[in-house]
């Protein structure tokens, strides 16, 4: 299963429906998220972690 499904089932599972993808980023409400693979290793853990992607925030913002 890919980063980007799996991504998909978290994000739908927290009941999150406006939500897109550009290329493999998330994004969500505006903020976009880098997708990486977790390996904490918790028994229901679902291998994918979001990573904020700070350096797309708008400049405005800060
Ligand atoms: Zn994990």
């Amino acid at each position: 299963m890919s980063l980007k499904t799996r991504a998909r089932e978290k994000v739908e599972r927290a009941g999150i429906s406006n939500y897109s993808f550009d290329d493999d980023v998330l994004v969500m409400c505006g903020v976009r998220y880098t997708l990486a693979a977790c390996r904490c290793g918790e028994p229901d853990c679902d291998g994918v972690r979001l990573e904020r992607n700070a350096a797309m925030l708008n400049p405005a913002l800060q």
